[in-house]
């Protein structure tokens, strides 16, 4: 199995607290589609040698719904062609990152001709005043049109994005906005606390003291409350920020987790093919005028260390954990006894459990499993 996934470096405009590559010169995308067909030609024949075969792709972005409909299927078209795939409705997953506000029913309906069948929805709040704040382009009426006329237009399968622990978010308003996230019934929702990065003007606003974040026992508690309502509704959380449906648990992210082999195309993706990576750079200008694709890209290189310690993350990340014996088999001794030792004294302080061979950490826990993991790097 493998997935190309297709970085879209547009917004019209930027949310305050973001730092992916994006550029406002949505002037530029119809010269992006020539540069990424030629890309990803360039590319056809990059999971061939390893016998694997596309089953999982994803227009992410930026955003990837600022594309027109024409756009949309001319990629969706060449990938197609460049890497055989018969019917791209019949892919295991094809998902496309919309924002609400773009989210028209004509183009909803292109979308799924195209043969998407995912959505994700970056709807964040039902609260006008902090879409606002976040500078987000749609409102919450806006938000629920969308998944409205997503579900018209025939998408079975959609995920909806939102964000807690930030300053003004109070646990009410937090729980009105679970209750109507379960209300509406998407799939999947991922939701994650608002990070403060630095070069965004959240990261300004915090510097000059004007943005004061929440304490983190409220983010605390308010990542309580999401596990434990959307536990109620029939969600299963799977990884961190991540719940699902039983069985409609992201396909294209979780092989990212696992390891499987993928191909990103456009500005800033990033690529695996199973043992070397490579990224493009973040650079739309320098991105349509390239010839030499290999040139352009930049090699990766891991050492053991780097994988051992990607390895643990990503793992204890999910609820299914890690793999004892798969973690001794793949490493040196050297690095898995360590791990294994600090392992048995986190068990034992409750930071992690073990059951059936499996490392993971408690439910309970998992809002702090930044902390958790950073003590188990080697
Ligand atoms: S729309 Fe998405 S990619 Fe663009 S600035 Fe907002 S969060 Fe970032």
């Amino acid at each position: 199995m493998a997935g190309i996934y297709i970085h879209v470096p547009f917004c019209s405009q930027f949310c305050t607290y973001c730092d992916f590559y994006s550029v406002k010169e949505t002037g530029q995308r119809e010269a992006f589609t020539e540069s990424l067909i030629r890309e990803a030609e360039f590319r056809k024949d990059y999971f061939k040698n390893r016998g694997c075969r596309v089953k999982t792709l994803y227009f992410g972005g930026g955003t990837p719904s600022l594309l027109s409909p024409a756009s949309f299927a001319a990629i969706t078209k060449s990938i197609c062609n460049f890497f055989e795939i018969d019917n791209p409705a019949d892919l295991d997953e094809f998902t496309v990152e919309v924002n609400p506000d773009d989210a028209s029913p004509e183009y909803l309906s292109a979308l799924y001709l195209a043969g998407a069948r995912r959505l994700s929805m970056g709807v964040q709040s039902f609260t006008d005043a902090h879409l606002k704040w976040m500078n987000r382009r749609h409102d919450s009426a806006t938000a629920l049109n969308a998944f409205g006329a997503a579900r018209s237009a025939g998408f079975q399968n959609i995920s909806i994005d939102l964000i807690f622990g930030f300053g003004s978010l109070t646990e009410e308003v937090w729980q009105e906005t679970l209750e109507k996230a379960v209300e509406l019934s998407p799939e999947h929702i991922s939701s994650y606390q608002l990070g403060i990065e630095p070069g965004t003007k959240l990261g300004r606003d915090y510097e000059k003291g004007t943005y004061i974040p929440l304490p983190d026992e409220s983010s605390y508690r308010q990542y309580s409350m999401l596990q434990e309502i959307l536990t109620k509704a029939g969600y299963i959380q799977y990884e961190v920020s991540s719940f699902a449906r039983p069985g409609k648990e992201a396909k294209h992210n979780s092989s990212y987790w696992n390891h499987t082999p993928y191909l990103g195309l456009g500005p800033s993706a990033h690529s695996f093919d199973g043992s070397e990576r490579h990224f493009n750079p973040p650079s739309l200008s320098k991105y349509l005028l390239q010839t030499n694709w290999d040139a352009f890209a930049k090699r990766e290189k891991l050492s053991e260390r780097d994988h051992f310690n990607e390895t643990v993350m990503l793992s204890l990340r999910r609820k299914e954990g890690l793999d004892r014996e798969h973690l001794a088999s793949r490493f040196s001794s050297q690095l898995s006894s360590r791990f294994f030792s600090d392992a048995a004294r986190l068990i034992k302080s409750g930071e992690l459990e073990e059951t059936g061979g499996k490392i993971r950490i408690p439910s309970g826990k998992l809002f702090l499993s930044d902390g958790i993991i950073r003590e188990l790097f080697q």
